[in-house]
């Protein structure tokens, strides 16, 4: 089972939240990535592997030629076995979509979209610095549906200065009433290096209405029919990321492009930051062999963001200890606490557990 990420880091602008390694590009500048970007797949040793997802993230993808998308995807088939029922998404923003781009992600493969949108606000969309309007997020989202894709997820933000839990519940309400399949909505934190960070330095997060509106938004969800099968991913039945559930069941899987990450047989690897560099062919950035305790650090932080939580089955058969054996006092201390729960098969999050997850992460690395 291997999963293959491939990252566009072009943008038309950067939003004032955005800490990815994102930028605008000019034709010359994403010809000479996407060139670069293709040499990397081809040279890659686990060609002829089989592959079970593909996500084509950034950055904005649909802001390059579609064709370059077609060529890319061109080469990973060329280069990979990539399965009859491979999920294969692409990311979008609304600005940057059209018919005939959707056309051509068709015949590529892509069957997965993902736009962002954040809010349909135009006073907050302003806020967040987005080149686009609730309305053209609409229309976008129309389009997309028109040219076939069933499968869309749309990328949702709260909890960003100047949000109210009622414009919350109204941009979730009309995203819901969109009927994509997937919403993910991620609470928003201020990142040093961003426009954010400079004009809101003394922004307090209000953790309260935080977490109200994280609360709200599994209600409102779970009423338009999404459950929610990870911290911050609703789907409806059968809809849920494969991609990002296999990042969190920590399958393997390889990154292409700027800044992209891979994790193959426990070793974890980046590839540079720096554009020029990657362009001139120098693509490798770090690599780490990662012992036993960095394992089961991860296996334990990423199970249990998702709603399954963690088997003890898994955790066995992975470690050759039981959970128990290892982590009985964490366990026992939050299950005291209400914040963690277990039945026979497995130790889970409370909704309570949820709103301090981080704290709970951290006893388990
Ligand atoms: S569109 Fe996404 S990647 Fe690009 S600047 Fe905005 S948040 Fe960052």
């Amino acid at each position: 089972m291997l999963e293959i990420y491939v990252h566009i880091p072009f943008c038309i602008k950067k939003c004032a939240y955005c800490d990815f390694n994102s930028f605008f590009g000019d034709e010359a500048a994403v010809n000479a990535y996407k060139e670069m970007l293709i040499k990397e797949i081809k040279a890659c040793p686990h060609r002829g592997e089989r592959v079970d997802t593909v996500f084509i993230g950034g950055g904005t993808p649909s802001f390059i030629d579609a064709g370059h998308i077609y060529d890319i995807m061109d080469t990973v088939s060329k280069s990979f076995s990539v399965s009859d029922d491979c999920e294969i998404s692409m990311e979008a923003n609304p600005e940057s979509i059209s018919a005939e781009k959707l056309a051509v992600y068709k015949s590529a493969g892509i069957n997965r979209v993902s736009m962002g949108v954040q809010s349909f606000c135009d006073e907050e969309l302003k806020t967040l610095g987005r080149v686009h309007s609730g309305e053209k997020a609409v229309s976008s989202y129309m389009k997309i549906r028109e040219a076939g894709f069933d499968n869309v997820n749309l990328d949702l933000m709260f909890s960003f200065p100047g949000q109210t839990l009622e414009s919350w519940e109204k941009s979730l309400r009309k995203a819901a009433e969109l009927e994509p399949s997937h919403i993910s909505a991620y609470s928003l934190i201020i990142e040093e290096g961003t426009e954010f960070f400079k004009k809101y330095k003394n922004y307090q997060t209000n953790e309260i209405l935080d977490r109200i509106m994280y609360r709200k938004t599994s209600e409102i969800l779970s009423e338009y029919g999404f459950h929610r099968y990870e911290i911050s991913n609703f789907s409806k039945s059968g809809r849920e990321c494969r991609h990002n559930i296999g990042y969190w069941k920590r399958y393997n899987y390889i990154g292409f492009g700027l800044s992209a990450h891979s994790l193959y047989d426990d070793i974890r690897s980046s590839n540079t930051d720096s554009f020029e560099e990657y362009i001139k062919g120098n693509t490798a950035g770090e690599t780490e062999k990662l012992s036993t305790d960095d394992k089961i650090g991860e296996f334990m932080f990423l199970g249990l963001r998702m709603s399954e939580g963690v088997r003890f089955s898994d955790f066995s058969k992975n470690f050759g200890i039981g959970l128990y054996d290892r982590f009985a006092n964490v366990i026992e201390k939050y299950c005291r606490m209400g914040l963690l729960e277990t039945d026979d098969t497995s130790l889970k999050l409370t909704d309570r557990g949820i709103d301090v997850s981080n704290t709970i992460f951290a006893e388990f690395i």
